[in-house]
Formats: C-alpha cells, sequence, structure tokens
C-alpha cells in the first residue's frame, strides 16, 4: 500500500497512484512537479487532474501535453490556515506518491473552430497553454480540422503576474514565440515598481486591462478568435467583462472562487 492509500481519511470511490519523479521550486511557494502514474492517463490538453495527499483531493491542471510519459504539474502554496492540499503537497518530494482519479476531467480545451487563440492566464494559468502548446507542435495531426486549416492556427500567450519570479513558463514561452511566427508571448508584470521586478523592461500592467488593446493591435477577427481565460478569479471576471457580448468567443477556468 502507498503512502498517500496509508493516510487518513480515506479518499472514497476509485483512484490509482502516481509517484513524483522530479520537483522544481521556482519560488518559496511555486513548484512543479512531474507524476509518473500508475496507469496509463489519456487527457486532452487543457484538462486537468485530481491528485490528493493526506485524505484531501484538488484539481490540477496539465502542463505537459498528452504524449508525454509524465504528468507535470505546476503549483502555488495557499499557506495555513486556509490551504489545505497545498501544504502537504508543499512538503513532499521525489519518491512520494499522491493518489490520482483515473479519468481526466475539464471542457477548458483547445477551439479548434477558431483560427486565433488568444490565452489570457494568471501565473499558474498559464498552465493549460503550455500543454495546448507542445501538443500542437508534437503533434501534426492535432488539433482536428474543424473548418479551420491548422496552418492559420495563431496563438497569443498573455501572462500577468504580480513578480517576475511568478512566470513560471516564460523561458519556454519566449523560445516558443521566437521559433514560430504563428506564436506570441506577452508576460506583464503588474507592480513594475517594486523592487524584486526591478530590471523588468516588459509590458506593464494587469493582463485583463491590456488584452483589449492587444487584440485590437493584431486586428484581429472577432469572428475568428477564441479568447480564453484561465486562473485568477477577478482577472476572469474582467476579461469576461470585456468580451461578454461581442463576437469573440469567450471561454474560461477558473482556479477558485473569489468568494471561498
Ligand atoms: C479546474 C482547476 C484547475 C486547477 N489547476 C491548478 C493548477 O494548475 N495549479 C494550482 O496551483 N492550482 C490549481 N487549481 C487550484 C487547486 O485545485 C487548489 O484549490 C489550490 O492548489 C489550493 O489548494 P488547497 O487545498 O491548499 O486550498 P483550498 O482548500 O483549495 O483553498 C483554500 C482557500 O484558498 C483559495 N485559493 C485556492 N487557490 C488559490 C490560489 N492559487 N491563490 C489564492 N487563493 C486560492 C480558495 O478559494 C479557498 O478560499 C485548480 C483548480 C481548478 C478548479
Amino acid at each position: 500500500m502507498t503512502q498517500a492509500q496509508n493516510q487518513k481519511p480515506a479518499i472514497k470511490g476509485k483512484f490509482t497512484t502516481a509517484t513524483i519523479t522530479r520537483r522544481v521550486d521556482i519560488a518559496h511557494d511555486l513548484w512543479k512537479i512531474w507524476l509518473k502514474p500508475e496507469q496509463s492517463f489519456a487527457f486532452k490538453p487543457g484538462q486537468y487532474c485530481t491528485i490528493g495527499a493526506a485524505g484531501i483531493e484538488r484539481p490540477y491542471s496539465i502542463v505537459s501535453s498528452p504524449d508525454e510519459p509524465e504528468i507535470e504539474l505546476f503549483v502555488e502554496l495557499v499557506p495555513l490556515p486556509d490551504g489545505n492540499l497545498t501544504p502537504v503537497l508543499h512538503k513532499m518530494g521525489v519518491g512520494e506518491t499522491v493518489t490520482l482519479r483515473p479519468r481526466p476531467k475539464g471542457i477548458f480545451v483547445i477551439q479548434p473552430k477558431y483560427k486565433n487563440h488568444v490565452l489570457v492566464g494568471t501565473v499558474t494559468g498559464t498552465v493549460p497553454y503550455v500543454s495546448m502548446l507542445r501538443k500542437f507542435l508534437a503533434d501534426p495531426e492535432w488539433p482536428e480540422d474543424q473548418g479551420v486549416p491548422r496552418s492559420e492556427h495563431r496563438f497569443f500567450v498573455l501572462e500577468g503576474a504580480s513578480y517576475v519570479h511568478e512566470l513560471g513558463y516564460d523561458e519556454e514561452l519566449g523560445k516558443l514565440a521566437a521559433e514560430h511566427d504563428f506564436i506570441e508571448f506577452m508576460p506583464s508584470i503588474s507592480r513594475p515598481d517594486e523592487e524584486p521586478n526591478k530590471g523588468w523592461d516588459g509590458a506593464t500592467g494587469r493582463i485583463n486591462t491590456l488584452v483589449e488593446d492587444y487584440v485590437a493591435e493584431r486586428g484581429l477577427n472577432p469572428l475568428e478568435t477564441c479568447v480564453y481565460a484561465c486562473g485568477h478569479p477577478q482577472m476572469i471576471e474582467d476579461v469576461r467583462a470585456r468580451f461578454e457580448g461581442t463576437d469573440f468567443h469567450f471561454i474560461e477556468e477558473r482556479f477558485w472562487k473569489d468568494d471561498d
């Protein structure tokens, strides 16, 4: 029996386990883990898995592409006394196991009917977009053609964070944007005057306040554009308000509720 199964309270229903094979801390409260699932775990880019430890389960969007052998996650610590699972996960390292529900969930997936994908996220909210881009670049058959030829898809990743060190995938996204003219990446820092952001010469301001101008500057046709928003509920609320009632298609994934 694995360590997670031994812990109480017990998790009810069907679950399997996954072993932590690697961990990279990028800040005191942000880290990446790679999980080797006990059973094969098929999912669509943008979906999430449900993991647990000490009898507590939470959903986590998956960073990795389904073609990768391990499940990569990017987790933010919600410190005690508010956080439940993350304080437990934060103490776990390589070789330890978590529970894993056997099936992924979620409908925050690529919308292949649209040519332009405006992918707006805050910190861990960029996770589904990394998975989508990794899959797009690795699999010439993906996404399924739904009227838009693969060669016409364009991706615009807009990431907001308070601090530079919270940008967990900026190197990867920046590299992809430099290598492919159908990918753009714009990180923005909302507290440029604070010491940890010294030297930042990129965009500044809350990402939700920059999206409309960004989209307008590129002349994206609303009928051909899906705006995705993921992560912080207030960012999502604001982006939704800006695009709802327009011809843009809008979808969202909230990681937590504001009134929780
Ligand atoms: C579909 C989905 C995908 C998710 N994917 C990710 C992911 O990729 N990475 C990730 O770190 N989290 C993700 N989350 C959030 C995750 O499920 C947990 O809620 C989070 O890790 C905190 O867990 P916890 O048990 O420590 O605290 P919880 O018991 O879940 O929450 C405690 C309190 O903190 C609030 N809260 C939760 N998360 C945050 C946060 N990040 N910042 C501030 N307050 C918060 C809750 O609303 C609640 O009031 C996702 C959530 C959903 C619904």
